[in-house]
């Protein structure tokens, strides 16, 4: 595939000019935001956006309606979240966000700043399209799934398998080879580019890239599978501290909350999940945490239909929407109808087998999709929700889709 134009990923200094407004996207390396960070997004959402921090599927922070550019960029360059203006949009990197803390092979989190670094010190890389993905895995296998470009998964303490496009290569490293192989792919990637924002769109992409790379490869390959491993609630450390997970209604997180959050004073971890981690808490604070928390709407209960729903922008952020996507889905979600036991729900079906209401046999009407009004849709387990067929924010791995059509949502 040959693409005629750059790609438009937004970022701080590129807003992208979405339907309600200017939009602008953060980087988070690595999900990882120290507590002061946290709370200079939560002020940049209260006094210059729409009052919300909203949480993408790589792990980075969105801003909506933003009324000052030139602040916004001055206020994240100082609370480090600007560091390069020729960079930014470079910088997608996820890592397994309970790396070195919860059951991990590696500690991924400690290569993250050294491949930061290496984007940033390579002034050709600036050049990178902004889709290219680079992800990290602790060898638990929540982000290797997710599909990234180039990546690292391991499959000991000090050996990495090296992923393409989501495919292992064959290639192992170890954990001081790490990010110099992948960095190598990143101007690899360059070089064999032709207009390509992703690496599965370059023809023979994986196998050009890896002869590229000179390195002895294996033939027993990992299996990568696409797994939605959303950390929730309490989760005991390997040093005994404590982790909470918190899933945030639709990957919204009110300024108000993220204040609270940010005033524990701990590291905060992005998921791709559109969720975060709470790490290293003392047991009585965690308690405390979870206690002032839940009720501000944080989710720390694993069967909380909450998470079970992801949508797009929809209305009124998107001008493509048909309809306000998210303000329908939470209403499913309020009035109990996003439950796994759904009445048209088979849950020991695979989605394909979904009991859904039939057309009416008697109709003269063509046989079509059946299509649902809002308040009628009925799903259970995992579902992601659009304002029209392009399913932006769609995760991956097994999902039913709800997408709004001229005549009501079809559920596919
Ligand atoms: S899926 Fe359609 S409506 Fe939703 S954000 Fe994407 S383009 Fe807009």
């Amino acid at each position: 595939m040959t693409r005629t134009s750059p790609d438009s990923c937004p970022g701080v200094l590129r807003l992208h000019q979405a339907a309600d407004g200017p939009l602008a996207r953060v980087r988070v390396p690595g999900g990882r935001l120290e507590a002061q960070q946290l709370q200079a997004l939560a002020e940049a959402a209260h006094e210059l956006g729409d009052g919300n921090i909203e949480l993408t599927s790589r792990a980075n922070v969105q801003l909506r309606r933003v009324r000052d550019a030139t602040e916004l960029t001055a206020r994240l360059e100082t609370a480090g979240l600007l560091p390069s203006h020729t960079h930014e949009r470079v910088r997608n990197i996820v890592a397994s966000p309970l790396a070195g803390r919860v059951g991990s092979r590696a500690d991924v989190h400690q290569l993250v700043p050294a491949l930061d670094a290496g984007l940033l010190a390579a002034p050709r890389l600036a050049d990178l399209p902004g889709r290219v993905l680079f992800t990290l895995d602790d060898g638990r296998g929540d982000v290797s799934g997710l599909g990234g470009d180039i990546g690292v998964h391991a499959v000991d303490a000090d050996e990495f398998a090296v992923l393409l496009a989501g495919l292992d290569t064959g290639i192992r490293v170890s954990a001081t080879d790490a990010v110099d192989v992948m960095l190598a792919a990143a101007h690899g990637f360059l070089d064999l580019s032709s207009g390509q924002w992703r690496l599965h769109e370059i023809e023979n992409g994986v196998e050009r890239l890896t002869d590229l790379l000179g390195l002895a490869a294996r033939a027993d390959l990992l299996k990568i599978a696409a797994i939605q491993d959303i950390p929730i609630g309490w989760l005991t450390q390997d040093n005994g501290l404590v982790s909470l997970g918190a899933g945030v209604r639709l990957g919204s997180l009110p300024a108000r909350t993220a204040e609270f959050i940010a005033a524990v004073e701990r590291p905060v971890f992005l998921t791709p999940w559109r969720s975060l981690v709470l790490a290293d808490l003392e047991e009585w604070p965690a308690e405390q945490v979870v206690r002032v928390l839940a009720p501000m709407g944080l989710i720390f209960d694993a069967n909380s239909p909450w998470l079970l729903v992801s949508a797009c922008a929809g209305q009124p952020g998107c001008a493509k929407s048909l309809t306000d996507v998210r303000a329908d889905v939470g209403a499913a979600v309020d009035s109990g109808r996003i439950q796994p036991d759904s009445a048209t729900f088979n849950s020991d079906a695979p989605h394909s087998e979904l009991v859904l209401p039939q057309p009416d046999p008697t109709s003269s009407d063509t046989p079509s999709a059946p299509v649902f009004e809002a308040g009628e849709v009925t799903v259970g387990e995992r579902q992601h929700w659009s304002g029209c067929a392009r399913r932006c924010g769609r995760p991956r791995g097994a999902v039913t889709d709800v997408v709004a059509t001229p005549d009501g949502y079809r559920v596919d």
